[in-house]
């Protein structure tokens, strides 16, 4: 019956109510996703939005400085030195809000590596805003090195800003910003980081690395819903930088001017609910024990997941040394696998996962983060074994 289609078999009529009973409770559970952001919140995270906010409201104001407050600290980082800006819109905006504001009308040359789809954004702004750059390209199934750059650089001393991603979320690679950024910083060269999918979720000591800014996003790994980016910005950079913006409202600048000369206000309309969301992620990220804590999680789900999938069959796309704990990517099975038919399967039972974006070879990735534990890992690994067993009909080691 299984080989003719059918999803679930009873023996006795008598089994036919609890079947129906737990189809539909599966039914009505909300999915989890195992995607790079948006990501699982909690059910207080998503509660704190039933309530509505003015935006010049004191309350509010004051709750936006605790949340620039705290993001900084989360970057171990001092008040004195750095500054949390807040940006309106997804991370992209606030990837090109930086872009745009950080790097000079004049004598200014930005070199980005990269090595996949976040990368590529970086350049594709660079682009669009007519800002002179540079490109390091890395394959990317392998992770920047700071050979690759120093060696671009050597061959482009007109240099000044440099930018490469932390997490490259289109595989799950960790670029290791902990020699490349402090080795630049050295140089002179203004360092950017884009760690939208890490921050929060791996530790990033921003004062060790002189990094000058590092940009992530509500809905990443801080866990909280989407609606806002976040550029953690050197000060004595930051202040530089008036009159740099190629765009009124994502100037940098001007937002980080309103923040600090009107006691937390921002600029233009703000998205109330998201930043009230926010602020209970970064009270409930307090309580799990810190970004240490969360760390540990994500790498346990991580482990789980890809030694899971590798004794069901499933090959890994990078290297394990370059893995971050935040994203996995897998290869297909076989050449004729059917990536909807596998999404549709595990959508309907619960988990919703992610397409590949690797260019080279046909891969999905699954996600560790937001409010996802490592049952859900195990309960996902037996759906996939089931589906591996029944529907791909392919052989499975234990
Ligand atoms: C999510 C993400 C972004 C921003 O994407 P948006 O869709 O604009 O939120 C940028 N860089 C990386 C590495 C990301 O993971």
């Amino acid at each position: 019956m299984k080989e003719a289609g059918a999803d679930e078999i009873i023996n006795n009529i008598a089994d036919l109510i609890p079947l129906i009973e737990s189809i539909d409770d599966q039914q009505h559970e909300i999915p989890l996703l195992l995607t790079p952001g948006p990501l699982t919140t909690s059910r207080t995270v998503k509660e704190t939005m039933l309530i509505d906010h003015g935006t010049w409201d004191d309350d509010y104001k004051e709750l936006t400085q605790w949340v620039r407050h705290e993001l900084v600290a989360i970057g171990n980082a001092s008040e004195d030195n750095y500054t949390a800006v807040l940006m309106q819109g997804s991370g992209s905006f606030g990837v090109e809000a930086m872009l745009g504001t950080a790097i000079p009308k004049q004598n200014a040359t930005l070199l980005i590596a990269a090595n996949g789809a976040y990368g590529e954004r970086m350049i594709e702004i660079a682009d669009y805003l007519a800002i002179p750059h540079v490109v390091l390209q890395v394959p990317e199934d392998q992770a920047v090195t700071l050979a690759a750059v120093e060696e671009t650089l050597a061959a482009h001393p007109e240099v000044t800003h440099f930018a490469v991603v932390h997490c490259e979320t289109t595989t799950g690679i960790l670029n290791p910003i902990e020699t490349i950024i402090p080795a630049l910083a050295d140089k002179g060269i203004i360092t950017i980081v884009d760690a939208m999918s890490s921050f929060g979720g791996v530790p990033i000591d921003l004062e060790k690395l002189h990094v000058d800014y590092l940009i992530t996003s509500s809905n990443k790994c801080v866990q909280g819903v989407p609606g806002f980016s976040i550029v953690l910005a050197k000060k004595t950079t930051l202040q530089e930088t008036e009159g740099n913006a190629r765009s009124l409202a994502l100037d940098l600048y001007q937002q980080y001017r309103t923040f600090e000369d009107h006691d937390g206000k921002w600029r233009f309309t703000s998205p109330t609910h998201v930043v009230y969301a926010f602020a209970e992620a970064l009270r409930e990220l307090e309580q799990e024990g810190g970004v240490t804590a969360r760390t540990h999680r994500y790498h346990t789900n991580e482990t789980l997941l890809q030694e899971g999938m590798q004794k069901l069959g499933y090959e890994l796309v990078i290297n394990q040394n370059v893995q971050s704990p935040i994203i996995t990517s897998f290869k297909y099975p076989t050449t004729s696998f059917n990536f909807r038919a596998f999404y549709e399967y595990l959508k309907e039972r619960g988990f919703i996962i992610y397409p590949g974006k690797v260019s080279k070879c046909d891969s999905f990735r699954i996600g560790n983060i937001g409010e996802v534990s490592a049952d859900d890992i195990n309960r996902l690994l037996n759906l996939i074994k089931t589906y591996t067993k029944e529907k791909l009909q392919l052989p499975i080691g234990s």
